[in-house]
């Protein structure tokens, strides 16, 4: 069957959209592809003063002391976790509902990840879980803010001090989002961004750490560029020629190009209204899907004021005929393309032969089983808006208990 037969397949009748809308989309206007085009007409591509003019920005944006810009999320990830020490015999414990790159950066160090289940309201990492897991070796915390949601700062702070435990906060989703209002990037010992496409502000691809600790800081830098200082104060030979560059630890190649950094400054700048439409349109979702008692709305916490990255709609199955599956599949046929946001990580075959198990995080794989993410970014018009809604509403309707 093909695939506009089977869209046309579920519910009957026309789709309440003629043309697909999927989950994500970047906005790239002409001032960014113009920023972009002059720094690749200008003499560095790489290595040059967009980067370091980025990472300025950033600490503006986020109120961090210093930022470190790198390829993408996932080498913020393994930078952050390799320069928090974390290494074989480890545990660090993570978030059960996010992206695989959270728990993958653990691994890299040879540490052991130890998931946590989430908060059944907010879907974010359960502080009281958190305690629960932690043993003599555990050495740190990867915590996600996901959907763009804070996680329980103040909690996670005290469980660290208690422990001596690094926290790094994945906020992949949470640029804008302020806890308390402190902007996210500030608060933990290390932040890492992504600028993937999907996300609030993108590079193309890219991504940051952000810190408030200057030795943190050093290390990050040295760590993204191979392990090589310019620093004679970090040298072992500092006494060679003028041109020494020396290795003093294994590194990596995760630099960003100058004309990435170019189009992130230019996204940057539009932060705002970025941040504000998504508010808006999570508002006009929230308002809407509250009145259906089929639904399940995403708690949100006081203490964070959210750049909400991701729109989660959550069944509740006793409401439903239908399974998750069968609801997707019908959202999809009317066009509005849902996406799940995320397998427990240690669902996935790789971390099933490591030896993970299921029922491991019960909140986190109920969770799983009922949910899928709905459109939102911020070119969205007002009548795509609707249009999910009205999707959405005559799913329910159809499958009504
Ligand atoms: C996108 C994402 C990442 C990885 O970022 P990349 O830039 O794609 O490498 C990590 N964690 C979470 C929660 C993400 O959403």
């Amino acid at each position: 069957m093909g695939i506009h037969m089977e869209r046309l397949a579920v519910l009957g009748g026309t789709p309440v959209r003629e043309t697909p809308i999927f989950y994500g989309r970047q906005c790239i206007e002409d001032d960014d592809i113009e920023a972009v085009v002059r720094t690749l007409k200008s003499d560095l591509i790489t290595c040059g003063p967009r980067v370091e003019e980025l990472e300025r920005k950033l600490c503006q944006v986020t109120g961090a002391r210093y930022a470190v810009v790198v390829a993408n999320g996932t080498a913020a990830l393994h930078l952050a976790a390799l320069t928090a020490g974390f290494e074989q015999g480890d545990e660090v414990i993570v978030s059960a509902i996010t992206f695989a790159a959270s728990a993958n950066c653990v691994l890299y160090c040879g540490a052991k990840p130890v998931f946590a289940d989430i908060r059944p309201d907010t879907y974010n990492i359960d502080p009281g879980a958190v305690r629960k897991l932690i043993t003599p070796r555990t050495k740190g915390i990867v915590a996600v803010d996901f959907t763009g949601q804070a996680v329980e700062h103040d909690e996670l702070r005290s469980i660290c001090r208690e422990y001596g435990l690094t926290l790094i906060e994945d906020a992949a989703h949470a640029i804008g989002t302020k806890y308390r209002n402190q902007p996210i990037g500030s608060i933990a010992d290390m932040t890492c961004f992504s600028f993937h496409p999907v996300k609030t502000v993108t590079g193309g691809e890219g991504g940051a750490i952000t810190t408030n600790d200057e030795s943190l800081y050093r290390r990050l830098m040295r760590v993204r560029t191979h392990g090589i200082t310019r620093c004679r104060e970090e040298m072992v030979h500092p006494d060679d020629a003028k041109w020494y560059n020396e290795q003093v630890e294994l590194g990596y190649n995760y630099r960003m190009t100058d004309f990435q950094a170019a189009l992130l400054l230019s996204q940057l700048n539009k932060l705002p209204k970025f941040a504000a439409r998504r508010k808006e349109i999570t508002a006009r979702y929230d308002q809407a899907f509250s009145q259906l008692p089929e639904l399940y709305v995403q708690k949100e916490l006081p203490e964070s004021d959210t750049t909400r990255h991701l729109y989660v709609l959550r069944l509740k199955p006793e409401r439903l005929t239908c399974t998750r599956r069968e609801f997707y599949d019908a959202l999809y046929a009317e066009n509005t393309c849902p996406q799940v946001h995320y397998l427990p990580v240690y669902r996935h075959s790789y971390y099933e032969k490591l030896g993970y198990e299921k029922g491991l995080c019960p909140n986190a794989e109920k969770y799983y089983e009922e949910s899928m993410s709905i459109p939102l970014y911020y070119s969205m018009t007002d009548s795509d808006v609707e249009d999910v809604i009205h999707a959405v509403n005559k799913v329910v309707e159809y499958y009504r208990r």
